[in-house]
């Protein structure tokens, strides 16, 4: 692992945060309303804390902010059942090496798709279209990136093939032997809830198992009301370009999918705290059991196809600020609301990026809480080194770089980290403002 100095977790980046906090309307009350302080969300579009070598330019995100109300319901794409198939990996054909460090292995994140940028980054609300600017890409752009990121030699790999924790809970690094001449990468995404602030603002609305059995989502348009099937977010995005490109994914592992739970998973508003009898929203969700079973076909049907979930917490809390209570009272909420349709998960990805602990190895009563839930792999947030990661006796952690609006003006103002995986200029979408990201600019 490299020598890499303290991380100063929070420090400027707090105020970006507090920037994009702000600048989402209304978000830092407008959450649902969840009752006991210790298990509240406080949605928002926020910076993520990271760690960084170099001073802390990394910011990053995670799309909550949520204002609007309307729960989902809905027939989805097919009546029939997903197969709820295990995933079966597959081998890489041909000569292979074993890579050297399994700590050191990139790994790049997403949000959900912006479908339509004139809508998203023209709302006449301008502190979420700024938002918007910051967190999101475009499909256009996830797709240049998506080609380069496989022209450049890229191939994805699972967090849990660089790791395994045996019967005591000890981690221990496991041989990754990649297709000769390729690098292993991990892609994750994160808040795929296609949150109720989201609605009518140019996203997906939800995924759907299409008839055929792949993953594809339902989109809307704004402004009208046919629901059209297809790929508009990472998942089929990423589904397609394997079935084209299989040498891509040559262990059948695509991605990470991070979830919270208080606006429901996958575009189902299908979590019980929130939307059932008792529930906290007043809002309550009439057809809570069907969404449950339809979101648990989606899920199915990623696993099948090679996706894993992580926890991205049930309300989009900070761990670093939170304290012990309230990240109790939230992991039950995420494995009363969420386990049931995901399956267990022992990867948990931080919102904010904020992590437990800056450079010194974990310990103490949050990792110690943490780690009997059942997490063994951690993830923060940092977009000024290509990678980063730290072994500790019952995990493995790893840095994740943001490829939104942030990350993209940076690379163009001098910052050479995307341009390891792609060519960050190249990949702007024609329809994205020179200002290129928004609270930032
Ligand atoms: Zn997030």
């Amino acid at each position: 692992m490299r020598p890499r100095q303290p991380r100063t977790m929070l420090t400027s980046l707090s105020l970006a945060a507090a920037l994009a906090l702000g600048a989402l309307a209304g978000c830092t009350d407008s959450g649902p309303s969840t009752g006991a302080a210790s298990s509240g969300p406080v949605p928002s579009l926020s910076a993520g804390a990271s760690p960084s070598a170099s001073g802390g330019v990394s910011a990053s995100p995670s799309g909550d902010a949520s204002s609007s109300s309307e729960p989902g319901s809905s027939p989805s794409a097919s009546a029939t059942p997903a197969p709820a198939t295990d995933f079966k990996p597959t081998v890489p054909a041909g000569a292979t090496t074993v890579w050297p460090d399994n700590s050191m292995v990139p790994h790049l994140f997403f949000h959900s798709l912006v479908v339509d940028p004139k809508t998203a980054f023209g709302l006449k609300n301008r502190g979420k279209a700024a938002g918007y600017l910051d967190y999101m890409v475009t499909v256009d752009e996830f797709n240049k990136v998506l080609q380069q990121v496989y022209d450049n030699g890229y191939v994805l790999v699972s967090p849990h093939q660089l790791g395994k924790v045996d019967a005591k809970g000890v981690m221990h690094p496991t041989p990754l032997k990649v297709p000769k001449g390729k690098k292993p990468l991990v892609f994750s995404i994160d808040d795929v809830s296609y949150y109720e602030y989201m609605e009518g603002e140019g996203f997906p609305t939800k995924l759907v198992v299409a008839p055929d059995g792949s993953v594809q989502n339902e989109y809307v348009a704004p402004g009208s009301t046919e629901k059209k099937i297809g790929a508009y977010d990472v998942m089929p995005l990423v589904d397609a370009f394997v079935k084209e490109h299989p040498d891509f994914a040559p262990f059948g592992h695509k991605g990470v999918i991070a979830l919270t739970g208080y606006n429901g998973v996958l575009g189902y508003r299908s979590s019980p705290s929130m939307y059932g009898p008792g529930g906290d929203a007043d809002h309550k969700n009439p057809n809570l059991q069907t969404d449950i079973a339809e979101a648990t076909k989606v899920a199915n049907a990623l696993k099948a196809s090679g996706w894993e979930f992580a926890s991205h917490s049930w309300g989009h809390i900070n761990f670093t600020k939170s304290s012990l209570g309230r990240i109790k009272t939230d992991t039950a909420r995420w494995k009363k609301d969420v386990e049931p349709i995901t399956g267990p998960t022992d990867l948990l990805i931080y919102p904010f990026g904020a992590d437990i602990s800056g450079l010194p190895k974990y310990a103490g009563p949050k990792y110690d809480f943490l780690k009997g839930a059942g997490y063994n792999f951690y993830f923060n947030v940092d977009g000024s080194t290509p990678q980063w990661g730290q072994w500790g006796k019952g995990y493995l952690r790893e840095a994740r770089i943001n490829v939104d609006g942030i990350s993209l003006k940076a690379a163009l103002e001098g910052r050479k980290v995307l341009s390891h995986f792609f060519d960050p200029k190249s990949v702007l979408d024609p329809l994205r403002p020179r200002s290129i990201s928004g609270t930032t600019s």
